[in-house]
């Protein structure tokens, strides 16, 4: 099967092309079609001679994921369903913030952590996907808008979407060498997230490349106990592990890590769990931000309602006192599934 090019950073592409006969600069040129003048043909790359252009059509493709369907939301979110080339789905949404627009992205085919509140985790995995696969979600978004003539680019992008981002660490690695590039795509490291449910070994690694980017961590519940009821992955890695891969991160870094916590209803919203939460994060405060979540309600799940609104508040309120960074998430297309932990697209398909 050919090779997509989205899945090489520039100097990566720079060797390919070597080794098929190219000089090295060759590479800058193929990038400014891709990321900038954003070509979705070969034909398009007119100042590439018809020889280099020939051989980039025998060994590459530019597209290799094929939109399937695109909804869309009431407040603007738009959940796309890709077509992958082994025919299996998935799903990328785009949500427009004050601030920008952001791309949400998969990462695998379903997802083998297994989270009891998540729709995604009801789905064994059943393959990671490739670096361009992962890179060409954003493009296709791209595309998208600028067809629409708006002169609107991605300016974010959350890697939040469907699977472990860090039990496909190094494609996921890969993509986001692309992605942020100012060569390429040139979305600033600041504004991409990387969202984990704590594999701790792996966050020592993320810290050990310290890619600049931002990293969550879904915690989700401040005591063992507590967290292997939600949470199988607390078996592999238990809290105090997490926290010492958080400290690890922070002092290598020396960035700020986000904590998720979902609220789901007198499971982890009592006053008693914000108070562990605060002697958990402890001194880290400076170095640490809370991020809120309202659950969003998944069939399968009937066991989580969404916590009052009110508890929400009280629960914001008590960290906030104790000195915590803390925000809410707001939603996003909920009413076409495309809010965090929603996303299924493989049952789609069936
Ligand atoms: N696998 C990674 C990233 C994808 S999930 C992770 O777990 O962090 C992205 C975020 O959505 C995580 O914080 C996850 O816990 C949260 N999430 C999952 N199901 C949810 C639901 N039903 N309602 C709200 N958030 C949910
Ligand atoms: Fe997988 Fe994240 Fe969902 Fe857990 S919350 S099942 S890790 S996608």
């Amino acid at each position: 099967m050919k090779e997509s090019l989205f899945g090489f950073t520039l100097e990566q592409l720079s060797e390919r092309l070597e080794g098929y006969g190219q000089k090295r600069s060759r590479a800058v040129q193929v990038w400014d079609w891709l990321y900038r003048k954003r070509a979705t043909k070969f034909s398009e790359m007119v100042d590439i001679n018809q020889e280099s252009n020939q051989l980039l059509a025998n060994h590459f493709v530019l597209q290799s994921l094929n939109e399937y369907t695109r909804q869309e939301s009431t407040d603007g979110t738009i959940k796309f369903l890709f077509k992958l080339q082994d025919n299996n789905l998935i799903e990328t949404v785009l949500m427009k913030h004050k601030f920008g627009l952001s791309v949400c992205v998969t990462t695998q085919v379903g997802c083998n952590i297994g989270c009891s509140f998540c729709a995604s985790g009801l789905l064994v995995k059943n393959r990671d996907l490739s670096s361009s696969e992962i890179v060409e979600q954003i493009m296709q978004v791209q595309y998208y808008l600028d067809l629409a003539k708006h002169d609107e680019r991605v300016s974010h992008v959350v890697v939040m979407g469907i699977g472990e981002p860090f039990d496909n660490f190094t494609n996921v690695v890969n993509a986001i060498r692309i992605i942020k590039d100012h060569k390429g795509l040139a979305i600033p490291a600041r504004h991409i997230t990387v969202s984990t449910s704590g594999l701790a070994d792996k966050i020592h690694e993320f810290a050990d490349i310290d890619l600049k980017v931002n990293l969550a961590i879904s915690l989700h519940a401040p005591t063992d106990e507590l967290r292997g009821q939600i949470m199988k992955i607390n078996r592999a890695f238990s809290i105090e592990k997490v926290m010492q891969a958080v400290d690890y991160y922070l002092m290598k870094t020396n960035r700020r890590i986000t904590l998720e916590y979902i609220l789901l209803k007198d499971i982890n919203d009592h006053r008693e769990h914000a108070l562990q939460l605060i002697a958990l994060i402890g001194d880290r405060r400076h170095l640490t931000n809370v991020n809120l979540i309202p659950y969003n309600p998944v069939g399968e799940h009937r066991q989580y309602q969404r916590s009052e609104h009110e508890t929400l508040l009280a629960f914001y309120d008590t960290l906030k006192k104790q000195g915590i960074n803390c925000s809410i998430r707001l939603e996003h297309g909920t009413d076409i599934d495309a809010a965090c932990g929603q996303l299924r697209s493989k049952q789609i398909q069936a």
